[in-house]
């Protein structure tokens, strides 16, 4: 079995690096080493949800307490409106056993939870990755501060534009989609008091808002996707001023509930949102790839996150199973096989949403939009809020087993 005597790197202490350290000590007791470019563990201040199928996984790994304790469980269900504000339908909010929500998260909070149940001894700030080279049966690795250090093996979860990426797959970038965001953060004393703790999605021409509240319902979130041709080769965020967003959700045509939300924002940020064909493969001999560096995915679904948190757990699950070091690209091989899988489907699911909140290509025919959304919020609840994905893992393990020894 691999244990204390293997060691593995994870490049990138985002919320997707953070829980595969926290998977991979839990379950294989490997010695786990995390390497982030920043100077200190940290996140934009803007909202994320926290998909069931990643509750279930943070509750088994024994951080989902803590989580919930700082995040924002919803009232219930979240609703897609029209432009106006009128109900086209209600959207899944939880898993079909009723036990795991969706829990709207502050992204420093989520960080800090995470951060809480990793020993602070094994993260190295200031650690931004030049290169991986395979070196023998192990990775050697390059820092652009100088360090260079040997490990058995290294998980990539460095983000979209993911160095660790290049060792495995000779893929493009990811593109710019053509859509921006405005986000940020609204103290949810600003709004009325019986503004509804809940998701909301105004869906309109060409662009949507969405709004949900977050710790302990203290702040809301509001993420409103607008189609721009703003060049995306220098920064692709930056500070945007609430005047600008304002003006995109003016008019007759749009909902006054939601110009009287916007009207009370003081502070948002653009944010230039990229998409990615599935890979070809996310695995190389003992070199592998969770979260956006695997699967960069739109946010129209909100699951990016959980997804690098399946990974983490279905990851760990495979690894825990290896016999030793020398199993480690087969344990790799595996979580990919199973994971590609998965993550491709909520990629083309992820630009599928996005095309519907703005009533783009077919669903111009707004009746065939609201209908697609109706099935759309079914297959969500089961396909995608029941997945287990330590279940999965071991099944695969199960089935893999017996190819093996039949
Ligand atoms: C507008 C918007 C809304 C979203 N909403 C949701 C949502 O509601 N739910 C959801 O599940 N997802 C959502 N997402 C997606 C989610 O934010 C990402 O999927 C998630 O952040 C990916 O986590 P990660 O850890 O893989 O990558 P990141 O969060 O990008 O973390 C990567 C880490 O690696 C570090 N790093 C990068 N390069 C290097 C290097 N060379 N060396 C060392 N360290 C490095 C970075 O500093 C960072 O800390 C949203 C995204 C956007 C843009």
């Amino acid at each position: 079995m691999v244990g204390r005597n293997t060691r593995i790197a994870i490049v990138g202490g985002g919320m997707g690096g953070l829980t595969a350290a926290i998977a991979l000590t839990k379950i294989t007791g490997v010695q786990v080493t995390v390497f982030e470019q920043a100077s200190r563990l940290g996140e934009v201040g803007a909202g994320v949800t926290i998909a069931p199928n990643a509750a279930r996984v943070l509750d088994r790994l024994g951080v989902l307490d803590r989580i919930r304790s700082v995040g924002a469980v919803p009232d219930g269900h979240g609703v897609y409106l029209d432009a106006m504000g009128g109900m086209v339908t209600d959207a899944a909010w939880e898993d079909t056993a009723k036990q795991y929500q969706n829990i709207g998260m502050y992204r420093p909070d989520l960080i800090d939870a995470l951060a809480s149940a990793v020993d602070p001894h094994i993260v190295h700030l200031g650690h931004r990755l030049k290169s991986v080279e395979q070196r023998g049966a192990g990775v050697h690795l390059t820092f652009e501060n100088g360090a260079e250090e040997d490990f058995d093996a290294v998980i990539g979860a460095d983000g979209i534009h993911s160095v660790v990426r290049a060792a495995v797959d000779q893929h493009p970038d990811p593109v710019y989609s053509g859509y921006i965001v405005y986000r940020g953060v609204m103290d949810a004393s600003r709004l009325p008091d019986d503004w509804p703790m809940i998701s909301q999605v105004w869906m309109g021409n060409s662009r949507h808002f969405m709004a949900y509240p977050l710790q302990q319902r203290k702040l809301f979130n509001f993420v409103a996707g607008i189609p721009s041709d703003r060049p995306l080769n220098g920064p692709w965020s930056g500070p945007a001023e609430v005047s600008e967003l304002a003006a995109e959700f003016s008019g007759d045509g749009w909902d006054p509930r939601l110009q009287h939300f916007i009207c009370r924002i003081d502070k948002t940020f653009w944010w230039g949102l990229f998409d990615h064909e599935p890979l070809s493969n996310w695995s190389r001999g003992p070199i592998t790839l969770l979260g956006d560096a695997a699967h960069t995915m739109l946010p129209h679904q909100g699951q990016g996150v959980s997804q690098a948190i399946e990974d983490s757990m279905a990851l760990a699950t495979f690894l825990a199973a290896a016999e030793d070091v020398s199993d480690i690209p087969e344990a790799f091989r595996r979580y990919t096989a199973v994971r590609m899988q998965r993550t491709a489907i909520l990629q083309n699911g992820s630009r599928r949403a996005g095309a519907m909140f703005d009533a783009q290509y077919e669903f111009q025919n707004l009746a065939k939009r609201d209908a697609d959304i109706r099935v759309g919020r079914d297959f969500r609840r089961g396909a995608v809020f029941d997945y287990d994905a330590q279940k999965v893992a071991e099944q695969a393990l199960g089935r893999f087993r017996k190819v093996q020894y039949a």
